[in-house]
């Protein structure tokens, strides 16, 4: 514990969604978010946003999550993926939006924030951007084999009317196999200095359009920081970003809530207008106090911060965080 009884943590989370999976599959994700929490914690003296930032990398390349190597194919199997990274200390923001072909859209997105004057670039102009700051182009590691057929899998059923038929609109974009589709990763840091920071990366939908942006890169939708709070926003973009879930659950740090409270009004709030099975968020405040909170079965989460000797990992309603 430090002064002010600040404490300095980080807070993951692996995506919200039904969770009905195998023992095997479960501890394949908890040691991806494991590692992730780890890696982000060991350089939490560098910032909140290298922290946060690091563990999305790490997350990001463990190919397990609906991000980086792990991204979901869009209805044309491709794979475009959004990320965003916010510096709660000055409001900086870098984010992407349909970033094809880079395996790290946080890493891009963090360029974007310190290396340009804007805070979002999209498709073309983000891979060139990424391309410019010396990225590899790694369009076979993110279209495999693998994900091919699961894609085919998918659009074969879709076709049949077997996914999608008890839905409508936008719920049936995201509920054809939820399964498949949770697994965007997030994560939000207080550092031993007292600074915020959010980070964000996600391949967005299964077989969704082309070019469909969600709430992940949109600042105060998917991801938000100030010197309150930081939250991170996960579940059905459509709808997330339309309340600009992330900011209103800082804005409640900031009128005296607790992270906890925080993330749990946020998502009172989304299921009240939009239903149950729709989102997930996860909050730390100025004090380093944490909330997470979800209307879908689970999401996975880690959390690591000082006096800690190891992360704590939850994904269903197991009463720690
Ligand atoms: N929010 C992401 C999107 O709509 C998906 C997710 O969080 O699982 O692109």
């Amino acid at each position: 514990m430090c002064a002010d009884s600040r404490r300095a943590g980080i807070l993951l989370h692996g995506g919200a969604g039904r969770y009905s999976i195998d023992e095997r599959r479960r501890r394949i994700l908890e040691n991806a978010i494991k590692e992730a929490a780890i890696a982000g914690f060991s350089i939490l003296e560098n910032g909140a946003v290298e922290a946060v930032v690091e563990s999305v990398r790490v997350m990001e390349d463990s190919g397990v999550f609906n991000a980086g190597l792990g991204s979901a194919l869009t209805l044309n199997g491709y794979v475009e993926m959004d990320a965003g990274v916010m510096n709660g200390r000055d409001l900086s923001i870098g984010a992407v939006a349909n970033l094809r072909g880079i395996k790290n859209p946080i890493l891009v997105a963090k360029k974007v924030m310190e290396e340009t004057d804007h805070i979002l670039l999209a498709g073309e102009g983000a891979y060139k951007f990424a391309r410019m700051m010396g990225f590899e182009d790694s369009t076979d590691k993110l279209i495999t084999e693998d994900k091919k057929r699961k894609h085919r899998e998918l659009v074969d059923k879709w076709l049949k009317g077997e996914i999608y038929k008890r839905f409508s609109k936008l719920k049936r974009f995201y509920n054809q196999n939820v399964d498949e589709a949770v697994g965007t990763v997030g994560a939000v840091a207080l550092d031993y200095e007292g600074n915020l920071a959010a980070a964000v990366s996600t391949g967005g939908i299964h077989i969704k359009l082309e070019g469909r942006v969600g709430d992940s890169p949109l600042p105060g939708a998917g991801f938000y920081a100030n010197k309150y709070a930081a939250a991170v926003a996960t579940g059905i973009g459509e709808y997330i970003a339309r309340l600009l879930l992330s900011k209103y659950a800082c804005d409640l740090v900031e009128r005296g809530k607790t992270a906890r409270e925080a993330a749990v009004e946020a998502i009172k709030y989304i299921t009240s207008v939009f239903g149950k099975n729709t989102a997930g968020i996860i909050v730390v405040d100025y004090k380093g106090r944490i909330g997470a909170d979800f209307n879908t079965g689970g999401m996975l989460r880690a959390y690591l911060g000082e006096g800690l000797a190891k992360p704590l990992i939850t994904i269903y309603r197991e009463n720690i965080f």
